[in-house]
């Protein structure tokens, strides 16, 4: 049987198998066989955090659900994707307070990577878990917002094993307008950060860095009915408006976006840059990411200003948000909000990897890769900059006992 490779193509998966169970009980039956076993989303990680030699396990042919939990959650299958739960949430009234960049991903694929959209006051998908039961070879176990543990089993890198089930928090439906601004000066960018990433309810800053002085777009969603932009403040930074649609790879064309141009519509089809129904982002890329705390981000910016020269050969785009605080053990959003600069590389990975290391050495040492993306930090270094990995490591060998669901990439970080 072929498993193919993830969504970039640079990953042929190792991994013995594939398993579509279609439903609870032949989840239960491959989960109970023996071998090595991983919960593989919708592909879409850069590196090997989702693969294994033994048996992967896709979710994909499961029964979709989606059942209101309460008047403001709803429980959904862990093989969801983000487009399809939007479309329906809508549909009923709903909305999440936030997307990623693409609506591809499935919900236990993208929380248990911690993956996150842009927003001052906006936590990242995982934040809006407020239930997960998790199967293993031994059944189920739920864990609830409250309980011990809790904490540690949502972004959980598929290390305890497979989310079939998840409550996310929902409130009313609402709309949102973005608009695009282009040639902002990155010094006063960089003066005014704060005011910047506060001027619309998700706000992104992106750059190819083939110009030190401006960036490419500054890109602003805001919910309808919120503040008005603060037309100033973008004079200030010298940005005009956008008079077409743009995509973030400022040249590219755009029809894959969501509308711009400030024409107002439904959360899920504005909050992600791309539309369900096309190739998100480039389609032949890679992606790294880096978080770091807000009080370090300007400092960081400065870093990859510096080495814009190094850089530029090799992006195809440059994007920073925001991301607010949780207390998700391995969130890279842990204890304090985060600026998150994501480097969409050309897809060279040779190149992108040996890059690597001089961006990670100039960036402060509280910035936390993504789990998903690439990344060359040294395992002890990652461990370190999540201060609860030892926690999470006592929990994944207590759901976990015999390492069933352990694969390379999480015996490198030393689980
Ligand atoms: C074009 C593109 C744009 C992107 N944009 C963003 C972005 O805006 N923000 C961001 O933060 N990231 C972004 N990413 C990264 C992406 O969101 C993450 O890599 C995410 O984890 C992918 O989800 P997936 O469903 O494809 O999971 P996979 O890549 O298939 O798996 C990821 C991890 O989740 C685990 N997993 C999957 N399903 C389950 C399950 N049912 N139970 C338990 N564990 C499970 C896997 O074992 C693995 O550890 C982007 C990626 C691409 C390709």
């Amino acid at each position: 049987m072929t498993i193919g490779t993830n969504w970039a193509g640079n990953l042929h998966y190792a991994a013995a198998g594939i398993a579509h169970p279609r439903s609870r009980e032949e989840l239960h039956d491959v989960l109970s066989s023996p071998g090595g076993l991983r919960p593989l989303g919708s592909r879409h990680s850069f590196n090997t955090i989702a693969d294994t030699t033994g048996t992967l396990v896709d979710l994909s042919a499961m029964p979709a659900v989606i059942e209101q939990a309460a008047p403001d959650a709803v429980r959904v299958s862990g093989g969801m994707r983000y487009g399809e739960l939007g479309a329906e949430l809508h549909r009923r009234g709903l909305a999440l307070a936030n997307l990623a960049s693409l609506p591809h991903i499935s919900v236990a694929g993208a929380v248990s990577t911690g993956t996150h959209g842009s927003g001052d006051r906006i936590g990242s998908l995982a934040a809006a878990v407020r239930a997960v039961t998790i199967a293993g070879p031994d059944g189920e176990r739920a864990f609830r917002r409250g309980d011990a543990d809790f904490a540690g089993a949502i972004v959980s890198l598929g290390a305890l094993g497979v989310m079939v089930e998840l409550e996310l928090d929902v409130e009313p439906t609402y709309e949102v307008a973005q608009t695009v601004h282009e040639g902002p000066r990155w010094d006063d960018v960089l003066a005014e950060f704060d005011r910047v990433t506060a001027l619309g309810t998700s706000v992104s800053v992106f750059s190819r860095w083939v110009d030190r002085e401006r960036a490419d777009q500054l890109w602003v969603k805001n919910r309808v009915g919120g503040s008005a932009l603060d037309q100033a403040l973008l004079d200030r930074l010298g940005a005009t408006p956008a008079t077409v649609q743009r995509h973030p790879i400022l040249g590219a064309p755009a029809e894959a976006c969501t509308p711009q141009l400030g024409e107002s519509g439904p959360w899920h089809e504005r909050l992600p840059h791309f539309r369900l129904d096309f190739t998100p982002s480039a389609g032949e890329e890679l992606q790294s990411e880096y978080l770091v705390p807000r009080r370090d981000a300007v400092r960081a910016l400065e870093a990859i200003r510096e080495l814009a020269d190094r850089i530029a050969p090799l992006l195809l785009v440059n994007e920073v948000r925001t991301v607010a605080a949780d207390d998700l053990w391995l969130s890279p959003s842990y204890g304090e909000g985060a600026v998150a600069l994501h480097f969409t590389w050309r897809r060279d990975q040779p190149a992108v990897e040996a890059l690597l290391p001089e961006i990670e050495a100039a960036l402060p040492d509280t910035a936390r890769p993504h789990w998903g993306k690439l990344s060359r930090l040294d395992p002890g270094e990652i461990r370190r900059r999540f201060p609860r990995w030892s926690d999470f490591a006592a929990l994944a060998a207590r759901m976990d006992p015999a390492a069933r669901f352990r694969n390379a990439y999480l015996e490198r970080l030393g689980l």
